[in-house]
């Protein structure tokens, strides 16, 4: 048969610690303590009977889930938080603390009860975890970063550029427009290496990103390192006159950084453009594109470099 001492040893053999307040006495001091609250905070009764129990807290008072417990308290309502403690000894632990209201016959609150567990470890496990998913979330954002700039020149990639050719490709052969790619190639870049060294080759192949990506400046137009001494301009809105223009202009500004060529028969870093216009059909593929596009560069080598072609069929 359920008795009261029955009830007594449960609450003093709970794994829990168990405390109770005075709801009614002024700053509800504590009037009850199981042995495994002085286990969990190395307080035992002599400490804290008499005492609110916000000592725990020590001077960790900025805690937000304290005006929780407060608010609690003072509406009588059940809640249910984690805490920053701190034991006798001065040493932290995470308190999962339950409190309920207790209520006398004619329905006046009369005390508190406060369940007490030590969660430090699930609390601490949280946090590494919090931490690691961070660190994971900001190196994905590098690598998206990585595999849409390129790392030398910090201009578009290859990857963005076939991504977009994709698009757009797809949005054009519904509104009837053009599309456009310049495929650009630096110019007896293997003797400018040669003669100046692989790090002045690099330091030049930034140059012309930077004049390239600063000479367009257009939403429907960008620039992308292609691979080795290529880069590739996507652009829409064009005429295949315009983009012709276009493409000279881009010629004349790479000449314009006068980088010095001994080895080439300019004197001076120059590049060479291939231009294709084209609207695209649902009977092709984007790849036709880069195919035109590199036969038109082939032409403007073979006619001597430092100079644009045009595709022709
Ligand atoms: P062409 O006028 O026919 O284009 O001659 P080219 O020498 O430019 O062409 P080729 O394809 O023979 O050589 C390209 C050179 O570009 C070879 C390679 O060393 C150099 N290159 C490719 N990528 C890089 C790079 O990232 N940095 C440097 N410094 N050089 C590169
Ligand atoms: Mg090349
Ligand atoms: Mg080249």
């Amino acid at each position: 048969m359920f008795t009261i001492e029955i009830l007594m040893q449960a609450v003093m053999e709970s794994r829990d610690g168990i405390i109770i307040a005075d709801a009614c006495a002024p700053d509800r001091p504590v009037i009850f303590t199981n042995p495994a609250f002085e286990q969990l905070t190395g307080y035992g009764p002599k400490d804290i009977l008499g005492r609110n129990c916000r000592f725990l807290q020590g001077a960790d008072q900025a805690q937000r889930n304290i005006n929780v417990v407060a608010n609690s308290l003072e509406k009588g309502e059940h809640s249910v938080v984690t805490l920053r403690n701190y034991r006798k000894d001065g040493s932290l632990f995470w308190n999962e603390l339950s409190i309920s209201p207790v209520f006398d016959q004619s329905s006046v609150l009369t005390h508190f009860i406060g369940i007490q567990k030590d969660v430090t470890a699930r609390v601490v496990l949280e946090q590494r975890l919090r931490k690691e998913r961070s660190l994971l979330e900001r190196d994905k954002e590098n690598l998206e970063q990585l595999v849409v700039h390129d790392t030398l020149t910090g201009i578009y990639s290859r990857k963005y550029f076939e991504d977009q050719l994709r698009t757009r490709w797809a949005q054009l052969i519904d509104t009837q427009e053009s599309l456009v790619v310049m495929f650009i190639d630096v110019d007896y870049f293997k003797r400018f290496n040669d003669t100046y060294g692989h790090i002045a080759g690099d330091n030049a192949l930034r140059k012309i990103a930077l004049i390239l990506d600063d000479s367009l400046r257009r939403v429907s137009e960008f620039v992308a390192r292609f691979g080795g001494e290529e880069f590739i301009v996507l652009a829409t809105e064009m005429t295949e006159e315009q983009a012709t223009a276009h493409a000279d202009a881009l010629c004349q500004n790479v000449r314009n950084l006068d980088i010095p060529h001994a080895s080439s028969p300019h004197q001076f870093l120059t590049i060479s453009c291939g231009v294709v216009h084209i609207k695209p059909s649902s009977l092709d593929q984007p790849e036709l594109l880069l195919k035109q596009a590199d036969s038109a560069l082939y032409q403007a080598k073979e006619k001597g470099r430092n100079q644009v072609a045009r595709y022709e069929p």
